[in-house]
């Protein structure tokens, strides 16, 4: 998934971007709040990192700007260990969760975990569809309960397509979510990545739309 981290101090930024790398994110960092309500214009992300105390524009001021823009994504508030009331008016802002500094990057990719399974309207936190289950924390993936060995991007692709299953996606969005700033995008990758897949899990799993992209198609209830 592609994120969006806002946050000035380079120290914390940096390691908050190792550690959502490191649970399999793309993350593109901004360091004001100016520099985030044009990334916010111009990218799609699957959450935001919002650190309160920022030059330019508060984090409750770009947290406001961005739910009155009708954007419904989660937002993940950092606050300072005395600022309850910052909490209280961030949650009301329209912030889904928050983390008080100093927090553990664990405790951090779990709340993501926890948000973006929300925000895809899940409340079981593996993946399922037919043979294979995904597990975004473990970050595997099984077929017949047997594992199966991706790499950091088809585990991505995949993941991207079971949360989206019953919907096509577009090669250029699947690009999106791969490939942060500063990341040449391979030309035909997301072609190969799914070629890999398919040998790995089976020719049938993902469909190829004509003139769209791809798709994982709704599981059978009944059948997993
Ligand atoms: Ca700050």
């Amino acid at each position: 998934m592609r994120l969006l981290l806002v946050e000035d101090d380079s120290l914390l930024g940096d390691g908050i971007r190792a550690g959502l790398r490191l649970a399999g994110h793309t993350v593109d960092w901004v360091k004001d709040g100016v520099a985030a309500q044009l990334a916010l214009a111009a990218e799609e992300y699957s959450l935001v990192v919002l650190d309160l105390g920022l030059p330019r524009l508060s984090g409750l001021d770009l947290l406001r700007w961005l739910r009155q823009s009708g954007a419904t994504l989660p937002v993940l508030i950092l606050t300072a260990r005395d600022s309850v009331a910052d909490r209280v008016e961030g949650l009301d802002s329209g912030a889904d969760d928050y983390l008080v500094k100093p927090f553990d990057l664990e405790e951090l990719a779990a709340r993501v975990r926890s948000l973006l399974r929300r925000s895809s309207g899940r409340a079981s936190p593996l993946l399922k569809h037919g043979e294979i289950t995904l597990d975004p924390a473990a970050h595997r993936v099984t077929r017949l309960d047997q594992p199966v060995e991706l790499s950091p991007r088809e585990f991505a692709i995949l993941q991207q397509l079971l949360e989206s299953a019953g919907r096509a996606l577009s090669r250029e969005q699947l690009e999106q979510s791969l490939y942060g700033w500063n990341e040449e995008v391979e030309s035909n990758a997301v072609e190969v990545h799914i070629h890999h897949l398919r040998k790995k899990l089976g020719a049938e799993l993902i469909r190829t739309v004509r003139g769209v992209g791809y798709m994982i198609d709704k599981s059978d209830p009944d059948h997993g």
